[in-house]
């Protein structure tokens, strides 16, 4: 059944994913409101309400639910109970199932290697022991990630040759984690599906990512790859969605390695950083897509109309002696300026990020560069 405005979208999470989204729910004539720990974030500006609690709240999810005629998230860390209780009283897309595969590291990859879809060599492991023997088995260069509750490279350690397995489990909390082979990368890539309750799907050209620090720092859209890997990129996302019975959209971050082989690296069932750049690029940006998605609207257009790109803005960048230069950056053609609207600013959070076109992917990237180096 399709839910037209000006129902109301209820959001698990009101950070700058939720923002995004309800900005673009805003401009289709839906009501919004979100659901979050801090009742000052990031979408608090442009909702109609925050309900502040805690995902694991599913008192909290039910009210957010019952008020709603759909409820989607931005965020992957929610509570079972609270997702259950959401779902006695509105549909949540994408919904417990498909959250069930996500949340827990090793179940996702368990999944997807039971799908038959390429990932990397890896391991569960328990122990400081058990990370001596996967270091023998898959290293000398190992990622060690928590199963649950990581993001943007927290809960997770590279261990590099002759680092102490001990260490580094407890560097990582003492925790149930995956251990990853450290691979070698030609680029890192993702792509975004997107697939209504009733069926139909359309999945974005891929996109281009640079990762510092285990955090993304770049990204351009489309990205120009053999047509090989545009196609297996293609399939790994159809699979994925008609799989999982996806009513949403999912980002499928990829590995490229040298011999041209494409892995899996994790699934992301929200918007993603990865793809702010189809606001600037598509018809129909992922945001807006995910509404439509969730309300079961037909899809928008997703083939590219001109290259974009973007470049995250980082806390680090409001830390120093005076403010960032906005206007500087602005002053730079063809480039658009987006802050989250979020209070305190710390070293590695992001608070907006700038994006640009071009005639080019390269051109657009840049472009969205010189902006930020002009902060
Ligand atoms: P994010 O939230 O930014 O996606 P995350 O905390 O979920 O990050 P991952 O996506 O697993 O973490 O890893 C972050 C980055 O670290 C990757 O994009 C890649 O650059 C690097 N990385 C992770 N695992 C591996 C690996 N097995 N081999 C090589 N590089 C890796
Ligand atoms: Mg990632």
């Amino acid at each position: 059944m399709v839910i037209v405005p000006p129902a109301t979208i209820g959001i698990l999470g009101g950070g700058q994913l939720g923002r995004m989204t309800a900005l673009a729910a805003r401009s289709l004539g839906f009501g919004v409101q979100v659901l979050d720990p801090d009742p000052d974030c990031a979408a608090r500006p442009v909702v109609d309400r925050v309900i502040a609690a805690s995902f694991d709240d599913a008192d909290a999810a039910t009210e957010l639910a019952r008020t709603s005629q759909v409820v989607t998230l931005e965020i992957e860390h929610i509570g079972a109970a609270a997702l259950e209780a959401a779902q006695q009283h509105a549909p949540v897309r994408p919904g417990p199932a498909v959250l069930h595969v996500v949340q827990d590291r090793a179940r996702q990859k368990h999944w997807l290697a039971s799908q038959g879809l390429p990932v990397g060599p890896y391991a569960v492991i328990d122990s400081a022991a058990a990370l001596g023997e996967a270091t023998r088995r898959l290293g000398p260069v190992l990622f060690v990630k928590a199963c649950e509750g990581g993001y943007d490279g927290r809960g997770q350690v590279r261990m590099a040759p002759g680092d102490d397995p001990a260490v580094a489990f407890s560097a990582i909390g003492s925790r149930r984690a995956v251990a990853e082979q450290g691979l070698s990368l030609a680029m890192e890539l993702s792509v975004l599906v997107a697939r209504r309750a009733s069926g139909e799907t359309r999945v974005y050209p891929l996109s281009v990512n640079h990762h510092e620090r285990q955090v993304l720092a770049w990204s351009f859209t489309p990205g120009d790859l053999s047509p090989e890997v545009t196609n297996e990129a293609e399939r790994i996302a159809l699979h994925i969605a008609d799989a999982l019975k996806l009513e949403g959209i999912m980002a499928v971050e990829l590995f490229l390695l040298h011999d041209g082989r494409l892995l899996v690296n994790e699934l992301a069932p929200r918007p993603h950083n990865s793809f702010h750049a189809t606001e600037l690029a598509c018809p129909t940006s992922q945001f807006e897509q995910l509404v439509r998605a969730v309300c079961d609207l037909p899809l928008g257009a997703v083939a590219p109309v001109r290259p974009a790109a973007i470049v995250n803005l980082f806390g680090d960048l409001w830390l120093g002696a005076a403010p960032p230069r906005f206007e500087r950056a602005l002053s730079v053609d063809g480039t658009r300026l987006f802050l989250y609207g979020k209070g305190g600013a710390r070293a590695g959070r992001k608070m907006g990020h700038i994006a640009a076109i071009g005639g080019t992917a390269q051109q657009a990237l840049e472009r969205a560069q010189r902006a930020a180096s002009l902060l």
